[in-house]
């Protein structure tokens, strides 16, 4: 199979924040990928702008350095590198003072795409409009990308999104949710939409429930006063795994365009209940190791923040009436594991009288590690004894199915950055959208706040809580297995 790489027009793209990690762990080397892969004209130009008092040469040997951390050997050719950093450019910018603004102003060129990529903490974002429009370097047609955190609560969302609303349009901003980047999250919709196999029986009476699970094996390890402050709620479940949730809900948008997916997206968000409080389990992860534990890694010692959180949600319209979607998430698990799972009905009835065992069709959407899906079907078990089933996985990972080019599948930043590039804006969250996710958040919320629940405990290495396995084996179902 051959891949094809369509490079998009050339862009001018400043990084405000272009010293910072994320810039220097998946902006710049995302970056450096598409120009490999010739989607990025060799004429385009990325301008780093921070505080820091570096010129051009000094910041491209920090961005030289970047790509040496964070590429393997085999993937930074010395040429393409050369080439790559000959794009680079940087100003000296305070996003609070004036200091730094012309320059930024008269190294933008007119006739090309610019987008301006807020690589910051969120309460520079006002600042950094304001400035960009009073030193002309905003126009109708550039873009801008901003990052999670989208807000702590529906009311802090709101006014950041008013901030950015004042000084731009809602299809000129980009909010990143990277998961909806990835390649595996895009096939779920080439899987629904593009086939007649699947969407006949995507509904109550052919699904018996929903699993979606992220699961993470490192800690809070380092970021513990900025994660305490937030917990598994705020920076897993109100954004990705809603947006998980939705791409797997939603009904058929009538194309695939922006807004008719975002208007599916935001149904989805509106149908969902308010969640009875028994259908939560909040966890702590604990660790023999000293230091390890949660509560030693954070500042507070008797902090109530989960690092994990399992829920039964309820969807509410005729599509899925009756069918529990349950979310699980969490740090310091058995593995680094993410999947979206759809467990089908089983048969109405079995005519195989040899076969006690109960056999469900699985169709499991592989986010990480090895990206892929697999349908398990029933099967006849070889060999002679009679008429025994037996569940086998009908197997796709991207790996095996596309050989060499699965490897040039690139990653969700640089999807989503060529995406802001070509002014698509699909796989990018809609401000109502956030708004909608943080409703339905904030009273939860509040109400373990209120009523001073404090989390479970889980050993370091589990697979969770076992009240978090208790929430699914009441209703006689069971999580899947986290796979290391
Ligand atoms: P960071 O490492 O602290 O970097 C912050 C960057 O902003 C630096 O380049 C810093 O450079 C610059 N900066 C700070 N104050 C500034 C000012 N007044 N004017 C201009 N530039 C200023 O932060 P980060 O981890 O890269 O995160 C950036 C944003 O992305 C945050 O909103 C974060 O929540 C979000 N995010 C990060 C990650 C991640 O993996 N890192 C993941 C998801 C979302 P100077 O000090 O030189 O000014």
């Amino acid at each position: 199979m051959v891949s094809r790489v369509i490079p998009v027009d050339d862009f001018d793209l400043v990084i405000f924040g272009g010293t910072g990690d994320l810039a220097r762990r998946k902006i710049l080397p995302g970056l450096f990928r598409r120009f490999m892969a010739g989607q990025m004209p060799a004429s385009s130009r990325i301008i780093g702008a921070a505080r820091s008092e570096l010129d051009q040469d000094g910041y491209q040997k920090e961005v030289a350095k970047a790509l040496e951390e964070f590429l393997p050997k085999d993937a930074r050719p010395k040429d393409q590198v050369t080439a790559f950093l000959e794009t680079l450019d940087y100003v000296a910018i305070d996003a609070m003072g004036e200091g730094g603004w012309d320059t930024l102003s008269k190294k933008l060129r007119p006739d090309v795409i610019r987008a301006f990529y807020f690589s910051v903490a969120p309460s520079l974002f006002g600042a950094l409009a304001e400035r960009l429009h009073g030193h002309a370097c905003a126009g109708p047609s550039c873009r801008i990308v901003v990052e999670k955190p989208f807000g702590r609560d529906l009311a802090s969302a709101k006014e950041l999104n008013k901030t950015l609303r004042d000084h731009f349009d809602e299809r000129q901003i980009y909010r990143i949710d990277h998961y909806l980047g990835k390649e595996t999250v895009q096939n779920l919709m080439a899987v629904r939409f593009g086939n007649v196999l699947f969407e006949p029986l995507w509904n109550a009476q052919h699904v018996d429930h929903v699993q979606i699970t992220v699961s993470e094996s490192v800690g809070v390890d380092g970021r513990g006063a900025y994660y305490d402050k937030s917990g598994a709620m705020r920076d897993m479940v109100q954004n990705h795994l809603m947006q998980l949730l939705c791409l797997t809900a939603m009904e058929p948008p009538s194309r695939f365009d922006p807004d008719a997916v975002r208007d599916e997206k935001l149904k989805v968000i509106r149908a969902l209940d308010p969640v009875d409080p028994d259908d939560i389990v909040r966890g702590q992860y604990t660790s023999p190791e000293k230091g390890k534990g949660y509560l030693e890694q954070v500042e507070d010692p008797n902090s109530r923040t989960e690092s994990f959180i399992a829920m039964k949600i309820a969807v509410s319209n005729w599509r899925w009436a009756g069918v529990p979607f349950y979310l699980r998430t969490g740090k310091r698990l058995k593995a680094r594991n993410s999947e979206i799972a759809i467990v089908f009905k089983e048969v109405p009835h079995s005519i195989f009288d040899q076969d006690e065992a109960r056999h469900r069709n699985v169709l499991t959407i592989r986010l990480q590690p090895n990206e892929g899906m697999d349908l398990s079907v029933t099967i006849k078990e070889p060999g002679p004894g009679g008429m025994r089933l037996v569940d086998v996985p009908l197997d796709m990972s991207f790996a095996e199915a596309l050989g060499p080019d699965a490897e040039d599948v690139p990653d969700a930043y640089e999807r989503l950055i060529m995406d802001v590039i070509r002014g698509n804006q699909t796989l990018f969250m809609r401000g109502d959208e956030v708004e909608a996710a943080w409703a339905w958040t904030d009273p939860l919320i509040k109400g373990w706040t209120e009523r001073g629940d404090r989390p479970v405990t889980y050993e370091t290495g589990s697979t969770g809580p076992e009240e978090a396995a208790m929430l699914l084996h009441r209703e006689g179902r069971r999580w899947r297995e986290i796979k290391p």
